[in-house]
């Protein structure tokens, strides 16, 4: 379903918002093909085309004869000025630091990945984002005017409404840490927080029409596991901003103890640190973990999927036993919500992708519910690693543009 618009004055900021999503969308598209998408009267997409006009945001860019291949009166194609408008994504990862500058037609400008400083240094990550930031725009050559802010992609839970991390699992040393406020104050940009599930998904919607169109999810595998919702195009963020906590589903009973007291959660059976504790009590990888250090984890399972690749027995039943777990957690969801598609992205997904992207949907299909009334598609993000960087700054662009009294851009 996509998003209509509503004919009264006072709603005239998603109205607004509701015609750049069209537009971008599309790629381009006449106000008589505006005003079919979106249902709102051919006056009041004229007037706000016309202060989208006015503000350099859209440009017309020719035009095209009224219906295909037939008579009609010919129509000004609308499209986004991609140079007009800025946003920079910040994805914090417990073990990797994404930054990213998006520009309002989607297109990502500059990007930049560095490893997260040791999980208990939150005032030198603080630094050192607001660092990235400045360095990526200097590189970058935009006009600062036309960078709107900043967006932040954090592991949950956070406190939405006062823009602070609140004591993230895989974030040791971060306890309610003002993070917003304080990038805010070190870039002079508004600042926006979400969790970086709900930025994934956000950024599936805003770069493809087709998952726009449907009911998603979206799992996110980094450190730790997440799942970003977006029912009939609306982003489920629950009652306190912290939807998609999926790591406490049980799929492995005789599994490892959990901190919440049960075994076999998924947050203890298929992340890269679990795989490879599991690696290592076989003997398949060297004891060498080091506590619970996100890097040293992270080289650990890069040496693991490795071994998979060159076709190591045990590396690869540890590979297909967490793809069958994540299978079974993935059930839960599909059939408590009837998804229709599930998207996997994140840090740990490009290295497992070759597995689990055969062997999930095996496992799947055969525990949907549903499955003789539809499919459900298991895709990996086509936006690669910078999804939840690239989400950030799509929450910041969608602020801006929605006019509101505190409108950042055009009122
Ligand atoms: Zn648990």
């Amino acid at each position: 379903m996509e998003r209509r618009g509503a004919n009264q004055p006072r709603v005239g900021g998603y109205n607004q918002a509701v015609i750049l999503d069209q537009i971008r969308r599309a790629g381009g598209l006449s106000r008589v093909e505006l005003a079919a998408a979106t249902g709102l009267s051919a006056q009041t997409v004229s007037n706000i085309s016309q202060r989208l006009l006015d503000a350099g945001i859209i440009e017309e860019a020719g035009r095209t004869s009224g219906t295909a291949g037939g008579p009609g009166k010919p129509r000004t194609t609308l499209r986004l000025v991609g140079s007009s408008r800025h946003a920079v994504g910040v994805h914090l990862d417990p073990s990797v630091l994404t930054i990213v500058l998006l520009a309002i037609d989607g297109t990502v400008v500059a990007s930049h990945r560095r490893p997260t400083p040791s999980a208990n240094a939150p005032t030198r990550t603080m630094r050192l984002i607001t660092r990235e930031i400045e360095k990526l725009l200097d590189a970058s050559g935009v006009e600062r005017d036309s960078v709107v802010g900043v967006g932040i992609a954090a592991p949950g839970p956070i406190d939405a409404e006062r823009g602070v991390i609140v004591d993230p699992p895989n974030l040791g040393g971060w306890h309610r840490v003002p993070l917003r406020d304080a990038v805010a104050e070190a870039t002079g940009l508004p600042v926006v927080l979400d969790k970086d599930v709900t930025a994934a998904a956000v950024a599936e919607r805003w770069v493809d029409a087709a998952a726009a169109a449907q009911s998603f999810a979206f799992l996110y595998m980094g450190t730790g596991l997440g799942m970003g919702l977006m029912l009939g195009d609306d982003v489920v963020r629950g009652g306190s901003g912290n939807a998609g906590e999926i790591g406490h589903i049980v799929t492995d009973p005789q599994g490892p103890v959990c901190s919440c007291g049960m075994r076999g959660c998924i947050a203890v059976s298929c992340t890269p640190a679990s795989l490879v504790a599991e690696a290592e009590d076989l003997g398949i990888l060297p004891a060498t973990r080091v506590g619970s250090d996100p890097r040293t984890i992270d080289d650990a399972f890069t040496a693991l999927v490795k071994l998979a690749g060159r076709g190591h027995v045990g590396a690869l039943g540890v590979l297909e036993r967490a793809a069958e777990r994540i299978a079974r957690a993935l059930a839960v969801v599909c059939n408590l919500l009837d998804v229709d598609r599930v998207i996997i992205g994140g840090p740990a997904w490009s290295r497992l992708a070759p597995w689990f992207e055969r062997q999930v949907p095996e496992v799947l299909s055969g525990l949907l519910v549903a499955r003789g009334l539809h499919h459900v598609e298991i895709v990996g993000t086509s936006l690669g690693e910078d999804v939840g960087a690239i989400g950030a700054a799509c929450l910041v662009l969608d602020e801006a543009l929605t006019p509101r009294p505190t409108s950042l851009l055009v009122g």
